[in-house]
């Protein structure tokens, strides 16, 4: 039965006249159907009030949550693909990147930037999903690599926010090249002994999953999140059996062992900046448990 019964019949509003409802004022939560106002849902970090799914947001948010004040500088902001390949599918690739850079906002799908996160230097990378599928090409992997070095420059611990569904297919083999590049960049960031927390939300897939997002000191996830090499048709296509409930969310993943810990976006900031206190703790504390010791020996 309808709310509201027409009365009057043959009401015509002209359209230079009707009221418009303005976009994106509510926000409906895709796994629990709750509805929210969008304002609640964005001072909640876009995660859902009522069952906690983690909406995903792209580095503008992770940057506003992660850097004090979201105060940050920017590093390579306007390195952008060339064309190696030629390549064209419904459209040439250079039309697509510049579509995309116009509709988004973005220069490519990873952006880095350092800055102070409860007051300890960090740099961080954060890929997004929206630029043609966080899909890891030469800039993607261009920047990261140039981020690590940054932190390696600076000593400053190295973050990186993975959010993709893998290679650049119009890249080609210079994607795949990325991975190559990014984890030598990461080898070297361990040997200089600065740590490297790589977490991994929704939807981390392919190249990236095979390359950097895998490497952290910590790997670490958002609640929920996909995460896998090759997609669950794929897989089950191979193995010709029914894959198990829950495959390929971050639980499942974390209890397989491939991660350290998962975290709540609410609780990301602190639970880092703990992190990074624990381990970067000067490297006296050994010696006052050996003097002790010796005075009580003695
Ligand atoms: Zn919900």
């Amino acid at each position: 039965m309808p709310w509201f019964k027409r009365v009057e019949k043959g009401i015509h509003t002209p359209t230079e006249q009707k009221k418009e409802t303005p976009d994106g004022l509510w926000y409906k939560c895709p796994s629990c159907k709750a509805v929210t106002s969008m304002a609640e849902h964005r001072k909640n970090l876009s995660t859902c009030v009522k069952c906690n799914h983690h909406d995903r947001v792209g580095s503008k948010e992770y940057f506003a949550i992660l850097f004090d004040n979201n105060e940050f500088t920017e590093l390579d902001a306007n390195l952008t693909s060339g064309d190696p390949l030629d390549f064209v599918d419904s459209k040439p690739y250079p039309n697509r990147i510049v579509a995309t850079q116009k509709a988004t906002g973005l220069k490519d799908a990873v952006r880095t930037a350092y800055g102070k996160m409860n007051g300890q230097e960090i740099t961080i990378a954060c890929m997004d999903f929206n630029f043609i599928g966080g899909s890891m090409g030469s800039v993607v992997g261009e920047k990261i690599a140039r981020a690590i070095d940054h932190a390696r420059q600076t000593r400053t611990p190295f973050m990186m926010i993975s959010k993709s569904g893998g290679a650049r297919m119009m890249e080609a083999g210079f994607s795949l090249m990325q991975m190559a590049k990014t984890s030598a960049k990461l080898a070297q960031l361990s040997e200089e002994g600065l740590p490297y927390i790589s977490m991994l939300t929704d939807p981390t897939t392919g190249g990236v999953t095979a390359s950097y997002a895998m490497l952290g000191d910590f790997n670490i996830a958002e609640p929920g999140a996909l995460i896998g090499f090759a997609g669950p048709r794929v897989i089950k296509e191979t193995i010709g059996k029914d894959l198990p409930k829950g495959f390929q969310s971050a639980e499942f993943v974390l209890e397989h062992g491939f991660l350290d810990f998962i975290v709540d976006r609410k609780e990301l900031k602190q639970k880092l900046t703990d992190l990074l206190s624990m381990i970067s703790q000067p490297a006296a504390e050994p010696e006052k448990v050996k003097t002790k010791k010796a005075t009580k020996a003695s």
